[in-house]
């Protein structure tokens, strides 16, 4: 007896910490969901709310701060699945237990949509950063890529496999490239690829004027300098004023 309840310590232990990860706020409808999980995911790969690794795990690709403040709507759980079949799992049980998901990939994108919520809801983010496998077919051109991968990574298998391969990425062209105008770059034609900026493109173009005002620095989508340049810096601080802000805040 005092042997079997000798062996079971470690069992009890890790079974333990364990639930530990799946402690979570209680939500109805989602109360089931940790439980479903475990039965096809490793616990360390399920980071619920109350888990020390929380935090770390979501903020790791989080690049706009804007997105990661105390009132912004967070995820309860984060999963970080290694191989597809935790992809599977989250979609079965998300969709079972009334949690929707959130596929995270880089989390490069211009409004957290992979990790936050403008409304509050019960969520989980499917994290796959750690299915980031690059393999090249150099016989075919071909390339898979797993979601996780970033660019570079991408670019460095790609120069490793051949020296007559590229991929090009990182710009979408077929927006529009730089209309330049008595050698500096129109303001107007860069509203294109300057929506991505929101109402910050005429801040940036602003700045740019400061900075940049013959438009020096310049590539194929490239942010214009906005500003009567004969009157200087002292025209464009007064376009500024006219923008209410200040354009270098
Ligand atoms: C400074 C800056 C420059 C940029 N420049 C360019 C550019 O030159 N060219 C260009 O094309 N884009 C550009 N973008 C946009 C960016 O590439 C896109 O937002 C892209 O979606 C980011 O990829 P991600 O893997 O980081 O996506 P994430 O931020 O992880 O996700 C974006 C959206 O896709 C969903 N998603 C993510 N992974 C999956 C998946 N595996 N399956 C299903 N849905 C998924 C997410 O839920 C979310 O809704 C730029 C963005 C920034 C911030």
């Amino acid at each position: 007896m005092a042997m079997a309840a000798k062996s079971l310590a470690p069992v009890l232990i890790s079974t333990v910490f364990c639930c530990y990860a799946f402690l979570t706020p209680s939500h109805a409808s989602s109360d089931d969901f940790p439980q479903c999980l475990s039965a096809s995911i490793p616990c360390p790969l399920v980071h619920a709310q109350s888990s020390p690794s929380f935090t770390s795990v979501l903020v790791s690709s989080i690049r706009n701060a804007r997105f990661s403040t105390p009132t912004t709507v967070r995820p309860l759980w984060v999963i970080t699945p290694t191989n597809a079949s935790h992809v599977q799992a989250a979609v079965v049980c998300g969709r079972r237990h009334g949690v929707r998901l959130r596929v995270r990939s880089g989390g490069h994108d211009y409004e957290g949509l992979s990790y936050s919520s403008k409304r509050p809801e019960v969520f989980a983010v499917v994290d796959l950063s750690n299915l980031r496998g690059v393999r090249i077919d150099k016989q075919n051109s071909t390339a898979w890529v797993d979601s996780g991968a970033t660019l570079g990574e991408l670019y460095y298998a790609v120069a490793q496999a051949s020296n007559q391969l590229a991929f090009p990425a990182g710009l979408d062209l077929d927006l529009g490239e730089n209309v330049v105008v008595g050698n500096v770059s129109s303001y107007e034609a860069g509203k294109v690829w300057g929506e991505y900026f929101r109402d910050n493109y005429k801040r940036h173009a602003l700045a740019k004027n400061e900075i940049d005002p013959d438009d020096f620095f310049r590539n194929e989508q490239s942010i214009p300098p906005l500003g009567p340049g004969k009157y200087g810096a002292a025209g464009t601080r007064k376009m500024a004023r006219a923008c209410g802000r200040n354009i270098l805040e």
